[in-house]
């Protein structure tokens, strides 16, 4: 058997479709197959590889580490300098208030965290998310996502969750004194990039503090540079209490996080002690590569042209086939009619060298969510053929 042939065989599935590409290589903007086919990568592995596929410094950064120590003990025990130095430098660039990092596996462990960690600090026990939302799959994560066809067929779910409508001014009486957080994305991803209005954004925060509800913003697909600027809230001049992050965190590895004050960091550690416990969570080597991917973001400054490469994607996008096209930064959807247009379009788009998939909410949309090092050129090169890939569609 091939490889192809014993991924199918063993290794499980969940999709009786899956791309099953063999990919052999990866670097920056691109990755290759086994026949040696080269693809130009619009979609950085969901948001993942912000900064491209294996920098040089994340390369050198896990080969440093890993020679160093790895796996040492759980959780919150030993000072490893790998997520010392990662907790200082995302604390820096964070308002003053998000002071206390938690380091987990992945985004979903950051969500379970911080549902753990409101119940906790606040005492109440109902969590209020939104319409549309993403939050993961764990049973947890999965109960507070906005959409029922995808957390259905595993009831009973988490009790006391209530799902309002996004931009709803009318709806934000519906947070209380009962309830122990609020969680939102703050640009919404799998529902197809649904961006909030500011001033709603800013209500919601207003009704949060009104009610001493913790408000939870999910930056695990939106935040590290997607929207031009490191962090989405920052545009909507809002902070939020707990500050969700994975995908880019890790630079390529896995790595999630839950960020909040020390003060209500601190109610995880008594009664009972231990609030949350992981295993491998803030691994050092994961931590190494993220914070060398973190500062070559920063350093190589791979927002400064996000703002422009968005432009040239919505200029470049025009076709009768289009019904709209939303974004924020590097995070775009192009909506089509419906799902089968869209798989066509994907479909010939991987043919022609170009990786680009649709979103879990809205799979009548392209996703296009490349590297920020995207250039100009290759913008170009990969528009002529999502084009080409349109003009297919029979009308
Ligand atoms: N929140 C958001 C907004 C996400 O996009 C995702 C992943 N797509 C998650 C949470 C869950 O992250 P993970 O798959 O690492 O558990």
């Amino acid at each position: 058997m091939n490889n192809r042939q014993l991924f199918l065989q063993h290794v499980a599935q969940t999709s009786d479709a899956p791309l099953a590409l063999e990919i052999v290589k990866a670097e920056g903007m691109y990755m290759w197959d086994a026949d040696g086919k080269q693809y130009l990568d619009l979609i950085a592995g969901i948001s993942v590889c912000n900064i491209g596929h294996c920098h040089p410094k994340v390369v050198k950064a896990i080969q440093e580490q890993a020679q160093t120590y790895m796996h040492l003990l759980v959780y919150g025990e030993f000072v490893q300098a790998p997520q010392v130095a990662y907790a200082k430098y995302l604390t820096d660039h964070l308002p003053a208030s998000l002071n206390s990092v938690y380091f987990t596996n992945s985004g979903s462990e950051a969500v379970e965290g911080a549902m753990k960690l409101a119940k906790r600090h606040t005492g109440r026990t109902e969590i209020i998310a939104f319409k549309n939302s993403y939050h993961g799959s764990t049973q947890g994560s999965l109960s507070i996502i906005g959409d029922e066809y995808w957390r259905n067929a595993y009831r009973p779910l988490l009790p006391d969750v209530q799902h309002l409508s996004h931009n709803s001014m009318d709806m934000l009486s519906n947070i209380t004194e009962r309830t122990a957080c609020v969680i939102a994305e703050t640009i919404q991803g799998e529902a197809g990039v649904l961006a909030p209005q500011r001033e709603w954004l800013q209500a919601l925060r207003l009704r949060c503090t009104e009610t001493g509800t913790l408000l939870i913003l999910d930056e695990i697909q939106c935040g590290f540079g997607r929207n031009g600027t490191l962090w989405a809230f920052e545009q909507y001049d809002v902070v939020p209490d707990i500050l969700l992050l994975g995908k880019a965190l890790g630079g390529g590895m896995p790595l999630g996080a839950f960020i909040a004050n020390r003060d209500v960091m601190w109610s995880l550690t008594n009664q009972p002690v231990l609030g949350h416990i992981t295993t491998f969570g803030g691994h050092p080597v994961a931590c190494a590569a993220g914070l060398a991917g973190m500062k070559a973001l920063m350093e190589e400054d791979m927002m400064a042209g996000v703002v422009f490469k968005e432009k040239l994607f919505l200029e470049l996008l025009k076709h009768p086939r289009i019904k709209a096209v939303r974004s924020r930064g590097l995070m775009l959807a192009v909506e089509l009619e419906d799902f089968p247009a869209n798989k066509k379009v994907i479909d010939h788009c991987i043919q022609q060298g170009v990786i680009t998939d649709w979103f879990l909410f809205a799979p009548q949309c392209i996703r296009l969510v490349p590297p920020l090092i995207i250039t100009e050129e290759e913008i170009r090169a990969a528009c002529k053929i999502i084009l080409a890939g349109l003009d297919t569609l029979v009308s």
